[in-house]
């Protein structure tokens, strides 16, 4: 088991398996945005020996993001060595949806149990003045066929920005009245790359819950207020699905947290919202035996920072969202 200095036990593991991706959303990365070069990038079995090495010390909850998870090479063989590792309990992943038409399926067969997928708004031009490059047809379609596939239950994610999509707050809420599906507000958090938009525009929780209850009345509140994951649900009466909202910025959930995170160029970070971060990468590479990177993991999980510190203007600043996996 992997305990920190206050008696966390972290167990879960986000893997960024790349920091590339075939969107460039204004809350997370520059258009201009210039990506690792692939040798720098974990390698498959790099990073199947990692999952190895995190099972052994009692994680048994993975999710892969990055950067965009599904334009890495060879996705579904990877996806399939991991979910075969014996440990990983729970294997999900986030992504842009846009090519989950052609790839939920084979993901599902392959073992991946879930997927969060982002969508900030149904109008597809706003959608391509946030994400700048992509269509919102291929996101709804990636919606649909993961449903098709049985990656359930379906969550998906909304970063709200003010100038940009706070009109459509209650549209994506209201999609829960039919869909079983939980729709999750993420307040947008400041990284490098766009930290002063992330600063400028970002919309709290409780104004985007104001938004949706002066337009349809008081959510009811699911599990008595209990977090669900990072998320406190809610649920317009009678709907099907859950709204959520993710407080990471005004009422953050560090007391509860049980995740670490590895890059895509394999750092251990222990806290998304601090730059600490633990190279095993090199290590790996240079020859280490399991035994050290272990005890390497085990001192950095020990060492995991209590919380993120926005609150006194402690911001990020090392890398960009997508480089650390959201
Ligand atoms: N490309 C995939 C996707 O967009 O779902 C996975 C990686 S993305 C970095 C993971 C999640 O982080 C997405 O839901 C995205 O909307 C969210 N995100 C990106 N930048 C953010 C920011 N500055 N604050 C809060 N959430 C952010
Ligand atoms: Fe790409 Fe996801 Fe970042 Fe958008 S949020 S640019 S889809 S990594």
């Amino acid at each position: 088991m992997a305990l920190d200095r206050f008696g966390r036990n972290i167990h879960y593991l986000r893997i960024s398996l790349t920091d590339h991706c075939n969107l460039r959303c204004v809350y997370c990365m520059p258009e201009d945005m210039i990506f690792r070069p692939n040798a720098e990038l974990m390698q498959d079995d790099e990073v199947l020996l990692l999952v190895r090495l995190f099972t052994s010390l009692g994680f048994d909850k993975f999710r892969l993001t990055g950067g965009e998870p599904t334009v890495r090479a060879n996705i579904v063989k990877l996806v399939g060595q991991i979910a075969d590792t014996p440990g990983v309990n729970s294997l999900s992943m986030t992504t842009n949806g846009v090519s989950l038409s052609r790839l939920a399926r084979p993901l599902a067969e392959a073992g991946l149990n879930r997927v969060n997928i982002s969508i900030d708004t149904l109008n597809p031009e706003n959608f391509r003045r946030l994400t700048r490059w992509g269509s919102l047809e291929d996101v709804w379609a990636g919606i649909l066929a993961a449903e098709e596939a049985g990656l359930t239950p379906i969550k998906l994610n909304a970063v709200i920005v003010h100038g940009y999509n706070e009109a459509e707050v209650t549209g994506l809420a209201k999609l829960t009245l039919n869909n079983p599906w939980q729709v999750r507000f993420i307040e947008m958090m400041p990284f490098a790359g766009a930290t002063d938009l992330q600063i400028r525009q970002m919309v709290t929780a409780e104004q985007i819950k104001n938004i949706i209850e002066a337009q349809l009345g008081p959510l009811e509140i699911v599990n008595g207020g209990q977090l669900d994951g990072e998320a406190r649900l809610f649920r317009i009466p009678g709907a099907a699905g859950d709204v959520g909202f993710i407080s990471s910025v005004t009422e953050p959930f560090c007391a509860a947290c049980t995740r670490a995170r590895l890059t895509a160029d394999g750092r251990l970070r222990l806290c998304l919202l601090r730059e600490g971060e633990v190279n095993l990468l090199k290590p790996l590479r240079s020859g280490a035996n399991l035994e050290e990177l272990r005890q390497t993991i085990l001192d950095a999980i020990w060492h995991k920072p209590w919380g993120h510190g926005l609150a006194e203007g402690v911001i990020p600043l090392n890398r960009v969202m997508s480089e650390i996996g959201g």
